[in-house]
């Protein structure tokens, strides 16, 4: 089929001859994912989902039996006390907004203690002016930056004080060429500050983590987590939303920063969504899978090109996503070009990069996804800028992974390049 599509023989043949030097690392990760396939299922079984709790809720949603159990199931899943998954977060970023506004107030800061967060939380925060910041409602946020790889411990004890309410991990490494934190890396990180102050709130922006490993956040102690339905979770089929897990005083405290004060959780109608989200969830942990097989092979083919790729192909990963350092403007656009011509929506148009909302330098984004920017689906983005890294993730089959990079390589030519 690929000779018959025009594809360069070279590239082909290189492609799978590299494929079957990874086909081993693919073991593991379908052990972990039948692990978490388990997990689901038996969320599922234990919150008694039956056929006849698919309903459609209108107007306010009360007694909205589909939602009660999708968020009961989420719950469990992550091993926590409650949850909300809701069509209307619509976003990571917004999930994560009415989480922090849900927890913090006037006077209360919050603080990264692993550097710089994922470039919509700057506007949330406030850090580059924004109109309705956290910094508009007086609330402060301070940042201990890494050293190196590592956290800066001696830095984050200082910078813990009374005022010191939320703290905020997050565990892929969003635009920036650090590693990903492990569930290992954030445990020990959550046992040091809790140490410290027993009654913080650890916060943990879980997207593009969820089934990677086999524990979550809140398995090692953080006490919310926060993700997007149109990354892992969603498993695909979710056509919008985001969840908050954590205990329940916490989500108590921020449904009614999600609806009203008074009206908390009891109220929010799903539409019929709810359904499409627990069958998300059901695939989830296989979706992931091929996501990630996809971005073992992206690695392994960038790698030994030379390029330089974070994580590397046999490198222990915690989230789905795959860098690849390309180091000019013309190889991200030929790389998106290769991913977007593979899709199986929007195929024929050429992404070019642009401003987008609630980021700083233009950015080019490769998508043809059934969910408008579903980014569990095959798809790659690139801020425009140093050191032109090019940022990919999903593929909902190993199938369709495999041929997007493939795709990716005709375009940039199978060029060596000395690693830098
Ligand atoms: C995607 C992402 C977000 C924001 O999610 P959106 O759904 O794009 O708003 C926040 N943090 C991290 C680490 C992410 O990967």
């Amino acid at each position: 089929m690929y000779t018959k599509l025009g594809f360069n023989e070279d590239v082909v043949n290189y492609a799978i001859s590299k494929e079957k030097e990874i086909k081993n690392l693919f073991e593991d990760i379908d052990e972990i994912a039948e692990y978490n396939q388990i997990k689901v299922l038996n969320a599922m079984k234990l919150a008694k989902l039956a056929d006849s709790d698919f309903l459609v809720s209108t107007g306010y949603g009360y007694s909205d039996i589909t939602r009660d159990k999708l968020e009961m199931i989420y719950a469990n899943v992550f091993e926590s006390e409650a949850a909300l998954v809701r069509p209307n977060l619509i976003s990571g970023t917004h999930a994560l907004s009415v989480a922090l506004f849900g927890l913090l107030r006037p006077n209360d800061e919050l603080l990264s203690p692993a550097g710089a967060l994922y470039d919509t939380m700057q506007e949330v925060i406030g850090i580059r002016n924004s109109t309705g910041s956290l910094k508009e409602y007086g609330i402060n946020y301070s940042q201990v930056d890494l050293k190196g790889d590592e956290f800066d411990y001696a830095q984050i004890k200082e910078k813990i004080s009374d005022r010191t309410k939320v703290i905020i991990i997050q565990r892929s490494k969003g635009y920036s060429t650090r590693k990903s934190f492990t569930i290992e890396k954030i445990s020990e990180l959550i046992s040091f500050i809790k140490n410290i102050k027993k009654d913080i709130i650890v916060l943990v922006d879980n997207c593009y983590g969820e089934f990677v490993e086999k524990l979550e956040p809140t398995q090692v102690g953080a006490d919310v987590i926060v993700g997007s339905l149109i990354k892992n979770p969603g498993g695909g089929l979710a056509p919008i939303g985001g969840y908050i897990v954590g205990k329940e005083e916490l989500i108590e405290k921020i449904s009614y920063r999600l609806s009203a004060p008074g009206l908390g959780r009891e109220v929010g109608a799903s539409l019929g969504i709810s359904k499409m989200m627990l069958q998300g969830l059901f695939l989830a942990p296989s979706v992931v899978a091929s996501a990630l097989k996809t971005a073992i092979f992206a690695a392994k083919l960038y790698q030994d090109l030379g390029y330089e790729v974070i994580p590397g192909f046999d490198e222990k990963r915690t989230d789905i996503i795959q860098s690849i350092v390309l180091s000019s403007e013309e190889k991200i656009l030929s790389f998106c070009k290769g991913i977007q011509s593979a899709s199986p929506v929007d195929s024929f148009v050429t992404p070019i990069g642009g401003e987008m909302p609630g980021y700083e330098s233009n950015v080019v984004m490769a998508a043809g996804a059934f969910t408008q920017g579903s980014s569990i689906e095959l798809s790659a983005d690139a801020p425009i800028r140093e050191p032109y890294a090019v940022y990919f993730q999903g593929g909902l089959t190993y199938l369709h992974g495999k041929y997007g990079i493939i795709s990716s390589l005709n375009e940039v030519g199978l060029v060596r390049v000395d690693k830098k």
